[in-house]
């Protein structure tokens, strides 16, 4: 059967599975745990990322080690708006995105902190 990437790649649950952690449950079945604080350094919105050049520009230290999402919205049919404790919320995740970085184990908790 033939199924459109987005529609297998839409998170079908968002949970709070722990202070640190967000559970995903995607479409595909596929389960995802990701690392809050690893979600808020990949915001590739334009005050994170630099638009033309893709060069980051925040500062990992400036993002507390205890930051958390206040609270998490649906954009469009696409994406999500995450509100977080250290006050940005201008960053939207694609769902495509949040996917691909959740499989290639970019949002995984770092084992040394
Ligand atoms: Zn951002």
């Amino acid at each position: 059967m033939w199924m459109a990437n987005s529609d297998a790649h839409r998170p079908t649950q968002i949970q709070q599975h722990d202070d640190r952690t967000l559970a995903v449950d995607w479409a595909d079945g596929a389960k995802s745990l990701l690392d809050v604080r690893a979600l808020r350094l990949a915001c590739s919105c334009a005050a994170c990322v630099e638009e033309w050049s893709g060069a980051p520009l925040l500062a990992p230290d400036s993002v507390p080690e205890d930051v958390m999402p206040r609270a998490i919205q649906s954009v469009g049919r696409y994406a999500i708006q995450i509100e977080w404790s250290d006050g940005h919320s201008t960053g939207i995740y694609a769902f495509e995105r949040l996917r691909s970085l959740a499989d290639q184990g970019l949002l995984s908790r770092s084992e040394q902190s």
